[in-house]
């Protein structure tokens, strides 16, 4: 249902919820997991929080932080980590307590201090993000290859892939005590997908490295949390998703199309009616641009999946 503001209800900032997914971890889950709209998450010690991830608003992390505090009591947020550099995990860190100590992958940070996006967000999206009273805030401990924290008597450990996936400068939460896995935007639970920053082979090969750690729970980046048979069955999703993409890409390249020209005459198959499903478009621009050994020019790209849906991409933030 779409109200007179064109927006869903059902994606209302009032209707994130936070989950406790194993005894003090909670994941916050954003309907409708579109774009801007993340999930993030919190675990708890008897010495304070770790949190993971803030939101892409002021109002959306302000409601977030909110339930935190009274989840837990209003412990102290000690610790925080960005999975990586987008807004919609980012935006929001300026939110937290100025005492907590921010972690992120070094590419994440540089990423964040050079993203123009949070000072004005450009026309791609209907209706225009405002992000309200956020400002920039970098990670003060940065790391090339991951680090563990210890929340309480709890290990946390912030693992990177190895190698280019969602972004460059991705981290993933693991708790391995619980099988609990914050995954970050290397997971979109029944969204498309999203790589146009990272590499399409790279974010293929982290979903076997996913799948490897044997999580029982899985937070993802967007979408609803995942157990049981619904992890294997979404990352096989990925798997098939990637493939896709590589397959439109190497057939386009061959025939020398663009990558919108690619992208118009693909057959998107079982992932045709799932939301967000321009970034075939932005993840095309990346198969191409890793072929071709360059970079991605992201004002294109946007504007060409712009094109590719006829109109600005959606967004409930
Ligand atoms: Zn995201």
């Amino acid at each position: 249902m779409i109200n007179s503001t064109g927006r869903d209800p059902a994606a209302a900032p009032d209707a994130a919820r936070l989950h406790e997914v194993a005894p003090g971890a909670y994941a916050w889950v954003q309907p409708d997991g579109t774009w801007w709209i993340n999930n993030a998450g919190v675990v708890a010690g008897d010495d304070g929080l770790l949190v993971i991830d803030t939101c892409a608003t002021a109002a959306r992390s302000e409601r977030f932080l909110d339930a935190v505090r009274v989840a837990t009591g209003g412990a102290p947020i000690r610790l925080a980590v960005n999975t990586h550099q987008h807004g919609d995990h980012t935006y929001g860190n300026s939110l937290l307590p100025a005492s907590t100590v921010l972690i992120g992958h070094e590419r994440m940070r540089e990423g964040l201090r050079t993203d123009p996006v949070i000072d004005g967000c450009p026309p791609f999206w209907q209706p225009v993000p405002d992000w309200g009273p956020v400002r920039r805030r970098l990670p003060d401990v940065t790391t090339a290859a991951g680090l563990t924290v210890h929340v309480g008597d709890r290990r946390v450990e912030l693992l990177h892939p190895g190698g280019p996936a969602h972004t460059t400068g991705d981290l993933i939460a693991w708790l391995p005590g619980q099988r609990l896995l914050y995954s970050g935007d290397l997971v979109f639970a029944g969204l498309t997908p999203l790589v146009f920053m990272g590499s399409v082979r790279g974010a293929l090969a982290a979903v076997d490295w996913l799948a490897g750690l044997g999580p029982a729970t899985v937070v993802p980046g967007h979408g609803p949390v995942l157990t049981g048979p619904d992890i294997e069955r979404v990352f096989d999703e990925h798997r098939r998703y990637y493939r896709l993409v590589l397959a439109i890409a190497e057939d386009g390249i061959a025939r020398n199309l663009t990558p919108l020209a690619a992208a118009a005459e693909a057959d998107l198959a079982e992932f045709a009616g799932w939301a967000d499903a321009e970034r075939i478009v932005l993840n095309l621009h990346r198969a191409y641009a890793d072929h071709a050994g360059s970079d991605v020019d992201l004002m294109m790209a946007f504007t060409d999946a712009t094109a590719w849906l006829g109109g600005p991409m959606h967004t409930s933030v």
